[in-house]
């Protein structure tokens, strides 16, 4: 038996968000390796699959043992939430094959595309991300504050809308008041921001302010921020962001 691993991502929570390539990836495997709670969302699919779950912390170790099942012969999927690429398990499977054993490099390894939450969230509220925009992780765990710093505040005189991943958590509690409080440096006092809580689920919620009076208490880890271009606005009940600026 050959081996091979391929990283999915669950969508951001209803099932109808996984897409069928992923599902079908997932049918194929003999063994899961993910967090927990992702695990989760993925429906027993064949009696003879093992599910290896583990902390999210250790994302590294879950890579290299991902690797190394995949190495033994085993038809691995490793399973993250929304889209596996994005601030999530496919970076890490990489880092750890070019730290790890020579042989990984030879290994079948592929990446299915899924549904991000910034997408979602975008959904939710109308076309916040119709004009240019950028993600940003606040997560200070694998990079410095001041790199967010400095990446916010070139976002911010660009003009780009903002997706604000990892706003907040029990062990960072202060990021996102203090990205908010650069962001009113550059960008107007009435700028929209759009806190968007389980985007893509059946318990999905919507706060939607201006950045003059965000609160940074609103988010948790289950929820995206977008902070608005000069020309994100409302019409109706929607909040977008028109295709063009002409300056
Ligand atoms: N790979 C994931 C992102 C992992 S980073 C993806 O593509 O969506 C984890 C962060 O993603 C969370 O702190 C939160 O900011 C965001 N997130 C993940 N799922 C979400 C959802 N359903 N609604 C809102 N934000 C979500």
């Amino acid at each position: 038996m050959t081996g091979s691993l391929v990283v999915v991502g669950t969508g951001p929570g209803k099932p109808e968000l996984m897409t069928p390539a992923t599902q079908a990836a997932l049918a194929a495997a003999t063994d899961l390796v993910g967090y927990g709670p992702y695990l989760d969302r993925v429906p027993m699919l064949r009696a003879d699959q093992c599910r290896h779950a583990s902390d999210n912390r250790v994302e590294l170790d879950r890579a290299r043992h991902a690797l190394a099942l995949a190495a033994s012969g085993r038809r691995v999927a490793v399973v993250s939430g929304g889209d596996p690429g994005v601030f999530a398990m496919a970076a890490a499977i990489f880092e750890a094959v070019e730290s790890g054993d020579p042989v990984w490099r030879t290994l079948d390894i592929r990446v299915e595309p899924g549904v991000t939450a910034m997408l979602a969230a975008a959904a939710e509220v109308g076309a916040p991300l119709g004009g240019d925009f950028c993600a940003i992780s606040l997560s200070d765990n694998l990079k410095d504050w001041a790199t967010i710093e400095r990446r916010l505040k070139a976002a911010a005189e660009a003009d780009f809308v903002i997706a604000l991943y990892n706003p907040a958590s029990k062990a960072r509690p202060h990021q996102l008041g203090e990205a908010f409080a650069l962001l009113r440096t550059v960008k107007a006092t009435g700028t929209p921001v759009l806190f968007v809580r389980a985007a893509g689920s059946a318990d999905s919620k919507v706060v939607a302010t201006t950045l003059a009076e965000a609160d940074a208490s609103v988010a948790d880890m289950r929820t995206l921020v977008i902070v608005g271009a000069s020309t994100t606005r409302q019409v109706g009940r929607w909040i977008y962001t028109p295709r063009g600026a002409k300056s």
